[in-house]
């Protein structure tokens, strides 16, 4: 009477009438959790009439309980549709289909008291009433199969298209469970055409009940790759039991339980490392967001900055350039003769406010170049005229520290070059006002140089030379050089950073060389001659 099929048909119905109960006590209103446990009402129906199938002792009545059971059957699959399609949220363009589905299953219902959907009962395999199948079976097996499909088909599709994490993870367990009970739950329908196939299986039909419960009315879910690692275990396990409980002689019972606890041993080892692999992956989830998070807050303090430095910088360009003009309207004698004293004052000024204005405008370039916003201006320039102009503009602070500079005219000239020539003559007046600065004797030469379609201007000098260590950092943001502070303290550590960017607009490069400390330094420009294209 209390066989396994009928204890694990009374266990079906338990565990979902239970969970039908659970989830319309955690919220009835919610529309969600009443299709839920309508579909998990249709469960415990069927497996309630299962188990009274399996120990009933008339035939007469074993045909009902199985028509019974079979009423059950009939709404399981449209129930798990409509829940699938709750779900997912697509409610109201799956409307039709539902309604279909509805109509469809009404009509099964409808059958089941004729003799076309369950014929008879008789015995087979060994169970006393086993029934058999009418002419609508088919059919109504077709719509059980094609509408679980299809709802584990929606699934899948939006597997795909999701992009939380957690709703992914949620919809893994569905089909997860739907998997395990498709399988285990068609061993149900063999013998209704005498495959000689007993309901094994039966026992875990319910299974994809209490996977999807879960997953809709727990909010943190286990990871499912660990519940899979364990469940696999646990059959393993239940299978060297058997063999235990099985072995015929003493030396089998042994062999038996060796096996069982080296397969333990495994196991619990495999359980722990998916466990941990599981908590680290999830770690590194939690961190990286953390992360994306700073790194969301340090573009938005980067912004500020640059916004704040190219405001400040704008505001502060005004007056310096007013202050110039007076100076050098002062200078003239525009505002009445001056004595040479004040002269001298008047230079030390104009000396100073030229080099916060240069600052300025480093400052300003560098808010434009991080703000994507440096406007280029391409044109056709002949270079040895804007070096000529840089010459005659640093002569004299070159004599002043006692200096030569030279510069190299190729014969015959260079062809004309298209670059924005104002930002290529900053760069290249940086280069020189550099190599002034850091050179305490001998001088500065500027050479040209052509091959093929390419142009190079060289700045060199014979000063103090770069370290070999510096020489990648010369180029970053604010970065000076460790000896260069006792040579000259006014330096930013901005005017490479800005060249390098503008020589990089012009699809050019630029570089520095140096055989050592002390030992000069050389900084190539290198140009195209047919430049770029405007749009840059
Ligand atoms: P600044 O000159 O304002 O410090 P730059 O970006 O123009 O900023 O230069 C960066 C650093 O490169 C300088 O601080 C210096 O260490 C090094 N440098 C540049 N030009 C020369 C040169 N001609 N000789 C030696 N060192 C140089």
């Amino acid at each position: 009477m209390f066989t396994y099929y009928s204890i694990s048909a009374f266990i079906n119905f338990l565990v979902s009438f239970l969970l039908g109960i659970f989830v319309l006590h955690k919220n009835r209103k919610e529309k969600l959790n009443r299709i839920l446990s309508f579909w998990c009402f249709t469960v415990a129906f069927w497996s309630f009439f299962y188990f009274i199938w399996q120990i009933e002792t008339k035939e007469q009545m074993a045909l009902l309980w199985t028509r019974l059971l079979m009423l059950g059957a009939v709404w399981v699959p449209v129930a798990f549709l409509q829940t699938v399609v709750i779900f997912l949220k697509i409610e109201k363009e799956k409307k039709y289909l539902i309604i279909f589905s509805y109509i469809l299953s009404s009509v099964f219902t409808f059958l089941l008291f004729t003799p076309l959907m369950v014929k008879k009962v008789e015995p087979t395999a060994g169970f006393e009433f086993w029934p058999k199948p009418g002419i609508a079976y088919i059919p109504f097996l077709v719509m059980f199969a094609g509408l679980s499909i299809y709802a584990v088909l929606l699934a899948y599709k939006s597997l795909k298209k999701e992009t939380s994490p957690k709703i992914k993870l949620q919809i893994k367990y569905i089909l997860f469970g739907m998997a395990i009970s498709i399988t285990a739950g068609s061993t149900n329908y063999f013998l209704w055409y005498d495959i000689n196939i007993p309901p094994y299986g039966n026992i875990l039909a319910s299974t994809y009940v209490i996977f999807t419960v879960y997953v809709i009315i727990r909010h943190h879910l286990l990871n499912i790759k660990v519940i899979a690692t364990e469940i696999l275990s646990l059959g393993i396990l239940l299978v060297s039991v058997v063999h235990i409980l099985a072995a015929e002689n003493f030396i089998k019972l042994v062999i038996n339980l060796i096996i069982f606890i080296i397969l333990l041993v495994f196991i619990i080892m495999l359980v722990r490392s998916v466990e941990n692999e599981v908590r680290r992956k999830e770690e590194l989830q939690k961190l990286t967001k953390k992360l994306a998070k700073a790194n969301r807050k340090l573009k938005q303090l980067d912004r500020a900055k640059s916004e704040f430095i190219s405001i400040a910088s704008h505001q502060l360009r005004t007056p310096l350039g007013t202050v110039k003009g007076f100076v050098s309207l002062l200078m003239e004698g525009s505002y009445g003769e001056i004595s040479e004293k004040v002269k001298e004052v008047l230079k030390k000024i104009s000396t100073s406010n030229e080099r916060l204005l240069s600052l300025v405008n480093d400052l300003l370039d560098l808010s434009r170049i991080e703000a994507g916003k440096m406007q280029y201006d391409f044109d056709y320039w002949q270079i040895e005229d804007i070096v000529q102009e840089i010459k005659d503009m640093l002569l004299l602070k070159a004599k002043e520290k006692g200096l030569y500079l030279k510069v190299d005219f190729p014969s015959p000239p260079l062809p004309k070059i298209r670059i924005d020539g104002a930002k290529i003559r900053e760069v290249i007046s940086n280069l020189v006002e550099n190599a002034i600065k850091y050179t305490k004797r001998g001088g500065v030469e500027v050479n040209f140089k052509q091959e093929n379609n390419l142009v190079r201007i060289i700045v060199s000098d014979t000063g103090i030379g770069i370290p070999q260590d510096e020489m990648l950092r010369l180029f970053s943001k604010f970065s000076r050089g460790k000896n260069v502070g006792r040579i000259d303290t006014d330096g930013t550590g901005l005017g490479l950073f800005v060249g390098r960017k503008i020589v990089k607009a012009h699809k050019g490069r630029i570089w520095a060389e140096s055989e050592g400390e002390n030992k000069g330094s050389r900084f190539i420009i290198e140009l195209l001659i047919d430049g770029v294209e405007k749009e840059l």
